[in-house]
């Protein structure tokens, strides 16, 4: 147990109707009473049980109006004396009553120090702590559900059962290196090896849901695509307009900078601006359809706007990059959905283009643009007016119903959010099972196979903060806010 009580707002600066300071450790309740005048004193309060009164400076000027919530250890977040103190929001109450108690010998937190100590005193393995973090970040529902379930134990449970898996195999491994003569007839090392690859083929499968699990969390790139002046920047504008309240900027990867994001569905639709696409004014054809290839193969999805009010020829060009991604340049095709065999002239089906044929105030009715050419491999194609009120939920619907697909597998079976530190080591423990397995399939030696096995073991329980070093913990719990 730390011995010395830390302290920190737990809730963001800023204007707010309410704000709470987080008081952690042996002295928090000492500290409390201190600065607190009410009925009854936080050193004589039972625990969970809510004080109502003034908290007052060092010299005993009031603060302010505060509650005080009292959680005494080890039934606390942190598993020490806790105690929150609810004021009126704002930065300079909070200011106030952590200056106050700084002075009386509390210390400032580190970040994530709360939960550092929550998982030192057992209330949490490391990788519950972990998604402590990720719900604090989450910018989804979708994301914020994921890491609620690493945080309710999903994630530990997971491991545990493939841990299960492998202590079972281990104790049959390690009985044929004590006893080699009571087994009986040479063992059937494939058998054993049919084991160990069945738990093998678990972890990969894990390991391969990941990225999709983190495009949740991190929010969806998509793509615009398109010849310049087709109207990309209005719809673009008209989209995070349609989202107004909840737009946020951040910066993109170094390729492209998100212009804004919309929620869907409890998702988070990154807006890119696909790099030089929208000034290619001057670029050769051969220019314009490399961009293009290139920001489609790197987004989640697409969205290719072409112009209505010039269908034939718009036709023409996006039949041109499908051609050029379905084409000898197959690495373009990857995408984040995996490859797919192409049909030259034909988009890879796995991937996700919308179609928004835009100025649809343009078209002529009935004349040459009449009709919409038929483009292959698309999810959809909608007519939009970006210049219009009301004029792009042809698109917003559309790619609402284009999210299960991008997501790509089954709702109901949510991921926990997995680290990247947590990723590495399923990678670790997926390679020693696929050692072991290969060895067990050629009877090779059970001493060896232990040690693969072993070390299978060893990464698995890092995942959940066994054998990790002070300075990795360290590490993991200084990336989060401070507070937490
Ligand atoms: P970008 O180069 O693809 O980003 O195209 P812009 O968004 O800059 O639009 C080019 C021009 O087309 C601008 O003058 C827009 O006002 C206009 N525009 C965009 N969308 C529409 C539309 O749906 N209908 C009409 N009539 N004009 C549009």
């Amino acid at each position: 147990m730390a011995d010395d009580t830390i302290v920190a707002p737990a809730t963001a600066p800023g204007e707010s109707a309410v704000a709470i300071v987080r008081l952690s450790g042996p002295g928090a309740l000492a500290l409390a009473a201190r600065h607190f005048r009410g009925k009854r004193s936080p050193e004589k309060s039972p625990s969970h049980r809510i004080l109502f009164g003034q908290f007052v400076g060092r010299d005993e000027t009031p603060v302010d109006t505060v509650l005080l919530s009292i959680f005494r250890a080890p039934r606390s977040y942190t598993g020490e004396d806790v105690v929150e103190i609810s004021s009126h929001g704002g930065s300079a109450i909070p200011r106030a009553i952590i200056e106050a108690l700084l002075e009386s010998g509390a210390r400032a937190a580190r970040p994530g120090e709360f939960t550092e100590r929550a998982f030192r005193n057992g209330k949490l393995d490391l990788a519950q702590a972990e998604s402590v973090a990720a719900l604090v970040r989450a910018r989804s529902e979708r994301a914020a559900r994921a890491a609620g379930a690493a945080l309710g134990g999903e994630f530990s449970r997971r491991i545990g059962a493939i841990d299960d898996g492998l202590v079972a195999l281990l104790a049959e491994v390690e009985a044929r290196i004590d006893f080699p003569n009571d087994v009986g007839e040479r063992i059937d090392g494939a058998a054993l090896a049919r084991t160990c690859g069945a738990i093998a083929d678990q972890v990969e499968a894990w390991l391969a849901r990941i990225p999709s699990a983190r495009r949740r969390e991190e929010g969806l790139r998509v793509a615009l695509v398109g010849r310049p002046n087709v109207g990309k920047s209005s719809l673009l504008n008209a989209m995070v307009g349609h989202d107004r309240a909840i737009v946020s900027e951040i910066a993109g990867t170094t390729r492209d900078v998100v212009e804004g994001s919309i929620w869907l569905d409890g998702a988070e639709l990154k807006l890119l601006d696909t790099a030089g696409l929208r000034s290619a004014e001057d670029a050769i054809e051969r220019m314009g359809l490399e961009r293009a290839e290139r920001a489609l193969a790197e987004s989640d999805l697409a969205i290719l706007v072409l112009d209505r009010s010039r269908a034939a020829e718009e036709a023409a060009w996006a039949a041109g990059v499908f051609r050029a991604m379905g084409g000898e340049n197959g690495g373009a095709a990857g995408g984040v959905n995996g490859g797919g065999t192409n049909r030259a002239g034909a988009l890879a089906p796995s991937r996700t283009v919308v179609v928004a044929w835009n100025k649809a105030d343009l078209a002529e009715p009935g004349g040459a643009g009449g009709a919409l050419p038929r483009l292959g491999g698309v999810l959809a194609q909608v007519e939009t007016v970006a210049i219009r009120p009301g004029g792009i939920e042809p698109l917003i619907a559309a790619l609402r119903d284009a999210l299960p697909r991008v997501f790509a597998d089954a709702p109901g079976d949510e991921l926990p959010t997995t680290s990247a530190r947590q990723e590495s080591l399923l990678g670790e423990t997926l390679t020693a099972l696929r050692r072991a397995e290969a060895g067990l399939a050629v009877d090779a030696s059970y001493d060896l196979i232990a040690v693969d096995l072993t070390d299978a073991r060893r990464a698995l329980g890092e995942m959940l903060g066994r054998g990790v070093g002070r300075d990795v913990i360290a590490e993991i719990f200084a990336r989060f806010c401070i507070g937490k």
